[in-house]
């Protein structure tokens, strides 16, 4: 998995512990980079302290951490999961719970919203009926670790008696293997995946208890969502206590889940795109269609003579431009048969299809083929590393929403020749703050005459667990913008897909608008980050004519609008305003934020094609004392 950083465990680790301390502030130069650096032993293992569920407290094993839980926070782990009969995933989802409510100051067994960390301390008791008490931890979400890199995740069921529980070291390698490319199995057909499955040998001889064991210790929320993937069937699965699957549970089953979830995911996802409206709106979209057309029609030195490949080809609208600019050959590839068979007609209407059999009495260069791109050779031959242009619209919203950049990273790998061109060939995540007006409040505080404030109200609360595809003026802009994360087409890997980014967004700046050097003490406040994306056919390829498709709030607006996620809570920004009140908490008025630390991972999430957003806060103000916020997750789908 690509990370622009060495792994930080501790600034999610941090905002828990922080809370838990009573204490919001830290020095600057107890710098947020230090951890997380180094932090494997020689052999590649995670040297990271236990850190108890309660408190600040550090471990160097779980079996001390629950001892010290037990024995200081009344919080038995053994007989809580015997007693309440949790197998693996109830246990793992038990701890994220724990953590989660320990975060908001509030009990784990009964619920008890405390004031502060100290209150909660003193509240923590026994649970005598642990029967009665609700599962609330009984939610996927749960699956989802609370703390990145939560050693404890993948070390409570160490302990466990049997040998048959213990794995072997390259039993475990697999295992992660396995995890690491179940994604790309997500794509493949059935055969494949059951060969893959079975390749990894995981069905056979391991429960589904170690592999998520294994997942949860990668970085960040798709690993998790990978193991909610096979949670899916957890219920089976885990079927007895030692997590080996019993004898009815066959692979057969296992594979059938997955196959029909995916299976049922791609026939939604294909499906949209069989009515013409979404056709209408990409083609209507004037800066998506300027870039690409630019690109492929304004550079006939790439085209001319070249055997193209267009991956979801729709319409056919950037094929017929690649044959319309000289292209020898265009290969037109779409999924869904509706699609494929107007792209045919289409092509054949405009004298451009190509027949190689029969009567051949169409003399043009494209040829639509039908079919996931990943399961064309069923279908047609083409030679290996053989395209010399790979063309293909795949973003969606945030970019990596759809996730069928996996599906031109596919082609590029199977069919591009070595140096072949690659049409986007750069694409970058953008990131900035957003204010008052990019929320739904100022709409909501005066309708006729009337305050429907109580509205807005409820949708910003809403905003901070659901994000929210909608078009930021740039106005309502209140801090520069960030690059978050950038890909090279040609070279990037295909489990790269899913990266954790670290930005640091500073109020906008001001001083060309008063030519002032000095930084302004204003405050404004800060709701929440808004991403966007560029992709770029930069000169590498287009030599002619260079292009870029912004859908930035800086540029006229596309079809895909930009994704915004909202803080839980608003955060203050001064640049030049020192504390007030150094006992106040960073971002209120008495004390801005001079920036926000933001640590974001996007990820392919359980649900195929949809991806998991989570976003770690931190504001820090002019004396570097930093504040940290519970970290948020949200799901694109
Ligand atoms: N190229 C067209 C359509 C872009 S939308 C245009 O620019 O207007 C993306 C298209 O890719 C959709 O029609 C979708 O059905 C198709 N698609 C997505 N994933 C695919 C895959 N793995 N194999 C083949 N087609 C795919």
């Amino acid at each position: 998995m690509a990370s622009n950083e060495p792994t930080e465990l501790s600034k999610a680790e941090k905002s828990v512990i922080e809370q838990e301390s009573g204490s919001d502030f830290e020095e600057e130069n107890e710098d947020w980079d230090d951890w997380g650096e180094d932090d494997d032993n020689e052999d590649g293992e995670s040297d990271k302290p236990f850190v108890c569920l309660f408190s600040d407290s550090q471990f160097s094993s779980c079996c001390e951490l629950f001892e010290h839980c037990r024995l200081i926070h009344k919080f038995d782990f053994d007989v809580i999961r015997k007693e309440l009969g949790l197998d693996f995933y109830g246990s793992f989802k038990l701890i994220n719970y724990v953590r989660s409510q320990v975060a908001e100051n509030r009990c784990w067994s009964c619920g008890l919203a405390c004031q502060s960390h100290q209150d909660l301390q003193n509240h923590l008791h026994e649970t005598v009926k642990l029967k009665d008490i609700k599962p609330l931890w009984d939610d996927e979400k749960y699956l989802k670790p609370v703390m990145q890199d939560d050693p404890l995740l993948y070390s409570f069921n160490d302990d466990e008696e049997g040998e048959d529980n213990h794995m072997t070291p390259d039993d475990q390698e697999e295992l992660v293997r396995y995890l690491r490319n179940i994604d790309e199995m997500c794509i493949e057909d059935t055969d494949t995946l059951k060969k893959s499955a079975h390749g990894y040998g995981f069905l056979e001889q391991n429960g589904a208890k170690e592999v998520a064991s294994s997942s949860s210790s990668h970085e960040n929320v798709g690993n998790s969502s990978k193991m909610e993937m096979l949670n899916g069937d957890s219920e089976e699965l885990v079927g007895s206590s030692n997590g080996k699957p019993s004898d009815k549970h066959s692979k057969a089953s296992i594979m059938n889940l997955l196959d029909k979830d995916i299976k049922k995911a791609n026939e939604n996802y294909f499906g949209a795109y069989s009515s013409f409206g979404i056709h209408r709106e990409m083609i209507s979209d004037k800066v998506r269609m300027s870039a690409y057309s630019q690109a492929i029609l304004k550079n006939p030195s790439l085209m001319t003579g070249a055997v193209v490949m267009d991956v979801g080809c729709g319409t056919g609208i950037l094929s017929l431009f690649a044959a319309k600019t000289g292209a020898s050959r265009v290969i037109a590839i779409e999924a869904s048969e509706k699609m494929a068979s107007v792209a045919t007609q289409i092509a054949k209407e405009n004298g451009l299809w190509r027949c190689t059999e029969g009567n051949n009495q169409y003399t043009g260069v494209m040829e639509v083929v039908q079919g996931m791109v990943e399961e064309i050779d069923k279908s047609i031959q083409i030679e290996p590393h053989s395209v010399d242009v790979l063309l293909s619209e795949w973003m969606g919203y945030c970019l990596l929403y759809e996730t069928m950049l996996s599906s031109v990273l596919f082609a590029r790998d199977k069919w591009l020749k070595p140096g072949g061109a690659i049409l986007p060939d750069t694409a970058s995540i953008y990131a900035a703050g957003f204010g008052r007006g990019g929320t739904s409040i100022p709409f909501w505080e005066e309708v006729y005459g009337f305050n429907m404030s109580c509205v807005g109200k409820e949708l910003v609360q809403d905003a901070a667990k659901f994000p929210i595809v909608d078009v930021v003026d740039e106005k309502d802009l209140v801090t520069d913008a960030v690059l978050l994360q950038a890909f090279d087409l040609t070279t990037m890997k295909p489990d790269e897909v899913d990266f954790t980014a670290s930005i640091e967004l500073e109020p906008k700046s001001i001083r060309l608008a008063n030519k002032s050097t000095e930084l302004s003490s204003e405050t404004t406040w800060c709701y929440g980050v808004v991403l966007w994306f560029d992709t770029g056919f930069t000169p590498r390829f287009c030599k002619e004519t260079t292009s870029l498709l912004s859908t930035s709030p800086y540029t006229p607006k596309t079809h895909w609008s930009q994704t915004i996620f909202t803080f839980n809570e608003p955060i203050a920004m001064a640049p030049g305003k020192p504390c007030a009140d150094k006992s106040t908490a960073v971002g209120t008025d008495a004390c801005p934020a001079s920036r926000i630390h933001l640590r974001i991972s996007i990820a392919r999430a359980v649900e195929h094609r949809s991806i998991d957003i989570s976003i770690e806060t931190s504001g820090v103000d002019l004396d570097g004392r930093k504040r940290c916020w519970p970290v948020q997750m949200f799901n694109l789908s």
